[in-house]
């Protein structure tokens, strides 16, 4: 086995030996393997951080590949933390890396964050987005948080220091899934979360290396389809610190999947079984692709709940189940009854061309 060669980076002053040596002694989690994630653990591992541990329950989809560019076509369907650690090992022998196939939850947050010194949120929801966030402030742990909606994105740092402010200390709740955009429905081309996951690589060496410029107490806005960058200052709440800034317990309940999705065969099947269907997708997705539904638009009807009526079982359908799926927590909460077409309009489609003609 070659011996790694870090030379080109050891040739900064900023780095040199004693710079080498730290990032051979560093730990990072990094959570997500996806968009974000293959850049982030491209770099890191190239730069030498001795040891990388990858959280991610996905398994590869043929849909992933041009933005997820360490994996390859044919590796779909096997579980992408273990494809990660094998396309680490092939870039750099001298890494170890631990592979987690599971979901980063309320429950392994604390214990995952604690055990490293630096956490990267490589994650497409909010909801994990909120328990990095929550875990690194309990565990006075750094984090590097990048989001990205099409051709726009931003990053934060959040540090245990006065400078530094944390995802709360911006928003305090929590943003609820499926109510604005992720790439699984919104689209994305992929150097846009390339771009985004070697800026957070790029923050993370910093921060282990202890090198300054690094968005300190800001938050930095990037928007591809002009090219313009803006850098907004975010504030520390006075008390960021538990309960304001960590609410981790609140992100422990998870919604009951066996009740609130329901998988369908057809149309004819939903009808069968008494539920009242409603298309909730965009104006311009239901004139691109009508499903003959009666339609209302998510964001009117989360705004006036009273079009739905009480007694009535309603099945709400979207193009890939996420954003149904969060509009029918939501409404469950004020007491209507309302599922979720499990996978959208998207599964019943793979479901008619599985089945005999
Ligand atoms: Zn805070």
């Amino acid at each position: 086995m070659l011996a790694p060669d870090y030379s080109r980076q050891m040739l900064l002053k900023e780095v040199g030996a004693a710079g080498q040596a730290r990032l051979t002694q560093s730990r990072v989690l990094v959570v997500g393997a996806g968009g974000l994630g293959s850049p982030v653990l491209q770099y890191l591992g190239g730069a030498g951080v001795g040891h990388l541990t990858v959280v991610d329950d996905d398994r590869l989809d043929a849909s992933n590949l041009h933005r997820q560019p360490i994996y390859a076509r044919a590796e779909v369907g096997a579980d992408k933390a273990a494809l990660a650690r094998g396309a680490l090992q092939r870039l750099n022998p001298a890494v170890r890396v631990e592979a987690l196939a599971t979901r980063f939850t309320a429950h392994n947050a604390r214990e995952l964050v604690r055990d490293h010194h630096l956490v990267i949120d490589a994650s497409d929801n909010f909801r994990t987005k909120f328990l990095i966030n929550d875990a690194a402030v309990l565990e006075r742990r750094p984090a590097v948080f990048a989001s990205v909606y099409q051709f726009e994105g931003q990053l934060q740092v959040y540090e245990p220091a006065p400078s530094h402010a944390c995802l709360r200390c911006l928003w305090p709740e929590a943003t609820l899934d499926g109510l604005v955009g992720n790439c699984a429905e919104a689209g994305v081309l992929g150097p846009v979360p390339g771009v985004f996951g070697s800026l957070q690589a790029l923050l993370a060496l910093k921060i282990l290396l202890g090198l300054p410029g690094r968005l300190d107490g800001e938050l930095l806005l990037v928007d591809f389809s002009a090219f313009a960058s803006t850098k907004l200052r975010a504030p520390r709440h006075g008390g960021c610190v538990a309960p304001d800034c960590a609410r981790i317990r609140d992100l422990g309940h998870e919604p009951e999947a066996a009740d609130l999705e329901v998988r369908l065969l057809s149309i004819e099947d939903a009808a069968r079984r008494g539920y009242a269907l409603v298309d909730i997708r965009g104006h311009d997705e239901v004139r691109a692709q009508p499903s003959g539904l009666p339609h209302i638009e998510l964001e009117s009807l989360l705004a006036s709940p009273e079009l739905l009526t009480r007694g009535e079982i309603y099945l709400l359908v979207c193009a890939t189940g996420r954003r149904s799926r969060a509009a029918a927590d939501r409404l469950r909460r004020l007491g209507l009854d309302v599922r979720s077409l499990a996978g959208g309009l998207a599964a019943l489609e793979a479901s008619r061309h599985a089945l005999p003609q």
